[in-house]
């Protein structure tokens, strides 16, 4: 089973996982979180070089390409091999984040850049993607203060950040079968329950 948790800057992704992974371990079951970009060596040192390139700009296209390639690898060397040993794959963040942060924000094109990557992962697509859904105002609160990580979307401004959102929007129209809408907008122990609930469901579906 792969899963992956997609949603604007912010939404609380990283902090639900953590305690859903610690819930499912609790209920036996074999279960590995991992992150994009990044994952792995190779892709985390793409990580590095698209996120911190020191304000030295680059293409929309070499933006989204490192990106997949990232993807590619952590595909290959980490997810398939964890599902075939029979875990629970968790990814914070997949293949939307580049459809909505370069295909939508960049305007590279949200179709062109779903169906490239479909082609390029050998449609490869998760079981269930949960998408958290929540306001720039309560993303913007929640990020001041945050010490660890600069919020890439600053950078960006409201533009960006609407195109960011209104592309997650509309790829949750066009994958109903595969999206859920998580409120973000809710307390931490209300978001944990309700991501915790929808994997559980599909796990025992
Ligand atoms: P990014 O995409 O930038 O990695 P994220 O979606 O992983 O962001 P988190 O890092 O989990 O978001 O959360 C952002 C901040 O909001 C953190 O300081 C976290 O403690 C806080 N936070 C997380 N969930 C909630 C919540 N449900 N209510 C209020 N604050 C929250
Ligand atoms: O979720 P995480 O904090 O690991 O994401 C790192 C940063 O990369 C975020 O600030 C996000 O905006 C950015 N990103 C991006 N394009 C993607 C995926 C992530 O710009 N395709
Ligand atoms: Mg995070």
């Amino acid at each position: 089973m792969f899963i992956s948790i997609e949603g604007m800057d912010g939404s609380g992704k990283t902090t639900a996982l953590q305690r859903v992974k610690e819930h499912l371990e609790a209920l036996n079951y074999k279960v590995i979180m991992t992150r994009e970009p990044g994952g792995l060596p190779i892709s985390e040192k793409l990580r590095k070089i698209v996120l911190n390139n020191d304000g030295i700009g680059m293409e929309p296209w070499t933006e989204a390409l490192l990106f997949i390639a990232a993807r590619k690898e952590h595909l290959e060397k980490v997810i398939k091999p964890y599902l075939a040993k029979g875990y629970i794959v968790i990814s914070d963040r997949f293949m939307d984040s580049t459809t909505a942060y370069q295909g939508g924000a960049r305007g590279l094109g949200i179709d062109y850049l779903n169906d490239l990557q479909k082609r390029i992962l050998d449609n490869f697509v998760p079981d269930l993607t949960l998408y958290f859904e929540l306001s720039f105002e309560e993303a913007e609160k929640r990020l001041t203060g945050r010490p660890d990580e600069k919020n890439r979307l600053d950078e960006e401004g409201q533009k960006f950040k609407e195109g960011v959102k209104s592309a997650f929007e509309e790829l949750v129209k066009k994958e109903l079968e595969r999206i859920t809408v998580i409120d973000a907008g809710k307390s931490p122990d209300e978001v944990f329950e309700a991501a915790k609930n929808v994997i559980l469901e599909k796990i025992k579906l």
